[in-house]
């Protein structure tokens, strides 16, 4: 291997992209240096904050144990929220407390956990650096430029984010159009831990995380999120950045709303604010993280990628970049080994992502972002569901009614049609 290049590898970016990668290479016995624009890492990172950490596994196989994780999530309550009701599916079950499946993080404590991980195998991590450009020789990318600085390498990898700069410099990707993404703003409301766990019915180390559709984004594609840490919460909303500017609706006064919303303002009250924040995310995921993540020299991964996973259900983002960063490692060792960065070097990335449950997953849930569009998620269905309840449990002294026929005459109310129902019913069958 040649002797002008200063590391193996640079990786631009320490969230959860960057330090996987990076700690992957080292750990093979790469030199390699991590580039952070944050003051430290995570400084300038927010998540909801539910990480599917099992792809972890093999990464850290003590992650649970020893990383800043807040809760173990064991239900997952999925709510739709309209203005003076909501209907709740909660789902309880202890075989998610073992093995662990999904932890609350704060961003701001596992990024520098992450990033300490990275300089004890050896990573020389640079924070409060930005990375200005990609230096390029002979049609493949050899370092990058961060100031008056030049630094070269064999491969660069860009894990710079969602607005992933290094992609749209080397060609990668375009500059994302609004309806690809969508804006989050959240807050972290401080509890004391016990009111916490008696509002939010959890014990011990375990939590809950809300999935919430409806009022919470007054129509804008969307929808909100609650998530138990150990003594604090993670609320917000994430909405479509097209229907959010087409419906001419403030995203800092959604938040605002979905919080003082009588469902909720009830399970925060009394609270400190600890975090607020804002923050864009990929809504399209599935159609960004395409196949055209590589160039010689360089590798595209995590959210500068594309891969986040927004079903309505969950949101996932951080196990995505995970798993891109392992498969990143895994190419970038091999051309190391190899001494051959061209084009088809660079592209066993895209072999190994194929093989892995990122690709799968992006592919299985590839009808997803076109699935939430339908505006009815957000102002129909909440409401309907209420409605055919209150039926249920209105007992007003009119003669009771069968459940269908009771059903049939809240949806002829609410103006949906049963052919709507039928169709909608169809694409979620075939989107979730
Ligand atoms: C509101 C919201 C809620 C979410 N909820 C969840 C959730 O519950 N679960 C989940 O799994 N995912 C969630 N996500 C998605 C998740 O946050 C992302 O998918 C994940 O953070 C991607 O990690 P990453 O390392 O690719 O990018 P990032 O975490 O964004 O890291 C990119 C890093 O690159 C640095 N950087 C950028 N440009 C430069 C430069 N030029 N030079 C040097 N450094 C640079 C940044 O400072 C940053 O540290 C959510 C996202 C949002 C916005």
């Amino acid at each position: 291997m040649s002797e002008d290049v200063d590391f193996d590898v640079i990786v631009v970016g320490g969230g959860v992209a960057g330090t996987v990668c990076a700690y992957r290479l080292a750990e093979a016995g790469h030199e390699v240096l991590l580039i952070e624009r944050g003051a430290e890492p995570g400084s300038k990172n927010l998540s909801g904050g539910v990480f599917y950490c099992r792809v972890l596994a093999e990464v850290f196989p003590d992650f649970v144990d020893r990383a800043p994780v807040e809760r173990r999530i064991t239900r997952n309550v999925l709510s739709f929220l309209n203005d003076d009701s909501h209907v709740n599916v909660d789902y309880w079950d202890t075989r998610l407390a073992d093995p662990v499946n999904a932890v609350t993080v704060l961003r701001a404590k596992l990024d520098p956990w992450l990033s300490a991980e990275c300089e004890q195998a050896g990573v020389v991590v640079m924070p409060g650096v930005r990375v200005d450009g990609l230096l390029q020789e002979d049609g493949r990318f050899v370092g990058v430029r961060a100031g008056e600085d030049e630094l070269r390498c064999h491969v660069v990898v860009a894990a710079d984010g969602v607005n992933s700069f290094l992609a749209q410099a080397a060609g990668v990707r375009a500059k994302e159009p609004p309806g690809h993404l969508a804006v989050g703003v959240k807050s972290v409301i401080g509890l004391p831990r016990t009111v916490l766990e008696d509002r939010f019915r959890v014990s011990g180390d375990e939590g809950v995380a809300y999935a919430v559709v409806g009022d919470c984004t007054q129509g804008v594609a969307g929808g909100g999120f609650l998530y138990t840490n150990l003594d604090s919460v993670s609320v917000g909303v994430v909405l479509r950045l097209d229907d959010l500017q087409a419906a001419g609706l403030s995203s800092s006064d959604l938040h605002d709303h979905f919080l003082a919303h009588p469902a909720v303002e009830p399970l925060l009250r009394g609270g400190e604010l600890l975090e607020y924040g804002c923050h864009l995310t990929i809504e399209d995921g599935p159609a960004m993280a395409a196949h055209d993540l590589t160039r010689p020299g360089l590798l595209v991964i995590g959210d500068a990628g594309g891969f986040t996973l927004n079903t309505g259900l969950t949101i996932r983002g951080m196990d995505l970049a995970a798993g891109s960063a392992i498969a990143a490692a895994t190419a970038a060792s091999a051309a190391l080994a190899a001494g051959d960065f061209s084009q088809q070097a660079m592209d066993g990335y895209l072999r190994e992502l194929e093989g892995s449950f990122v690709s799968a997953d992006l592919r299985t849930y590839a009808r997803a972002p076109g699935f939430l569009e339908n505006p009815r998620l957000y102002t129909g269905y909440g409401q309907l569901l209420a409605d055919v309840l209150h039926g249920v449990y209105d007992h007003d002294l009119t003669p009771r009614r069968h459940l269908v026929p009771g059903a049939l005459s809240a949806l002829k109310a609410s103006g949906l049609r049963i052919d709507q129902l039928v169709r909608d019913g169809w694409a979620a069958a075939r989107a979730l």
